[in-house]
């Protein structure tokens, strides 16, 4: 059970500790306070654990401070929708809105590899109308003989350039709790330019002590993917770990599943999940066009398979797109095949735009049809 507090409750006021105080006094509860401070106002939350099925909502809404009750079902406590649920399902990072409600594309380098395509490729974002990209510094790759990104030695240009052409979040992947050290010491150093979207791979989805660490921090966002051989409960309750530490700004991913049965896309594309994830939990959800298809087959109508299932994804209403780019495709260091063009950027975009007027349009027929 979650007691929802008025805003802005004071912690040192005689009414809060009145409510402790008849919270501790509830046999077989323990209690966990949350608190979350936005722009405007301070929210504060109690987790009641144990034996809550006993409790009477009713009472505990009469408890001083107050506001709401809201029962949880056992699954996703934190991240999921719960019966009576007004609890929000979108953040702001960094000026950016990520929520069930919006669309954000990441286009950038799979890997960064030098500045000079780090540049090109940013000014493209800009020049195209975005706040946001995706720079791998970190890449876990399947041989230890492949090129393995060049790790903190690329953050500070990165994080400048981001600045320099006004790109508000990058998704960078970590693959240990030193990357995150590195990649905030960087943000500091290079005086805060840009801001990071933490991503967790799929090969460490359920790298529960690296959640936990990445959970314990609030100021970086994080973008945790799909574990391409596990089931979808399971890779939900992995992104529960990075709330349960105190992060719920948590974008979840689908990049397809590990399987022939996919074949010859390089995963199983896994979009039809995306309304599942909506209705189950309370992140946006984001999709990897690159990594579930990865490569640039077309169609005989001339499209990428990349863009269909990008287009099949947004028009089931997903939140943002991870995709990768590259100035010199053939030169990339990291998934150069499964690359688009720069000159497809701006077509790419208006690909998605139709997607999501599509999309919209079916929210709004659904809505007439119902009244
Ligand atoms: C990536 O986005 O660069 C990546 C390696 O993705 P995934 O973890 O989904 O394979
Ligand atoms: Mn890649």
């Amino acid at each position: 059970m979650i007691l929802i507090l008025t805003a802005n409750v004071d912690e040192q006021s005689a009414e809060y500790r009145q409510l402790l105080a008849q919270l501790a006094a509830l046999e077989g509860i323990q209690t966990r306070v949350h608190v979350e401070r936005g722009a405007q106002q301070k929210l504060t939350e109690i987790y009641l654990i144990g034996n809550t099925k006993a409790l009477d909502a009713a009472e505990m809404k009469s408890l001083p401070c107050v506001e709401r009750v809201v029962r949880v079902s056992e699954e996703y406590r934190i991240l999921g929708r719960h019966k009576d649920e007004q609890r929000p399902t979108h953040f702001d990072y960094n000026g950016v809105r990520f929520g069930q409600d919006t669309l954000n594309v990441f286009a950038g380098l799979c890997a960064v590899d030098n500045a000079e395509h780090v540049e090109i490729m940013m000014k493209a974002v800009r020049d195209n109308g975005q706040k946001c990209t995706r720079m791998g510094a970190y890449k876990p790759r399947t041989s230890p003989y492949a090129f393995q990104g060049h790790g903190k030695n690329c953050l500070n240009y990165v994080f400048e350039l981001a600045g320099k052409y006004d790109i508000k979040v990058i998704a960078m992947e970590i693959t240990h709790e030193s990357h995150l050290n590195e990649i905030k010491e960087a943000l500091h150093q290079t005086g805060n330019p840009t801001g990071v979207m933490l991503q967790i791979g799929t090969r460490n989805t359920q790298n529960f002590e690296l959640l936990k660490i990445v959970g314990r921090q609030t100021e970086l966002p994080v973008l945790l993917k799909r574990g391409f051989g596990i089931t979808l409960d399971e890779s939900l309750n992995a992104a529960e770990y990075l709330a349960s530490e105190g992060n719920r700004n948590v974008v979840f991913g689908l990049r397809g599943m590990k399987t022939n049965m996919g074949d010859p896309h390089r995963n199983m594309v896994d979009f039809a999940h995306v309304p599942v994830v909506k209705r189950l939990t309370r992140m946006p959800v984001c999709i990897d066009p690159s990594h579930s298809v990865g490569s640039r087959a077309a169609s005989p109508d001339g499209i990428l398979d990349t863009m269909h299932v990008t287009a099949q994804g947004v028009l089931a209403g997903a939140n943002m797109v991870l995709v990768d780019f590259h100035p010199m495709p053939p030169k990339a260091l990291v998934d150069g095949p499964q690359a688009m063009l720069l000159k497809e950027l701006p077509y790419f975009l208006e690909d998605v735009q139709i997607a999501r007027e599509a999309y919209l349009q079916r929210v709004a027929l659904r809505a007439r049809q119902e009244s």
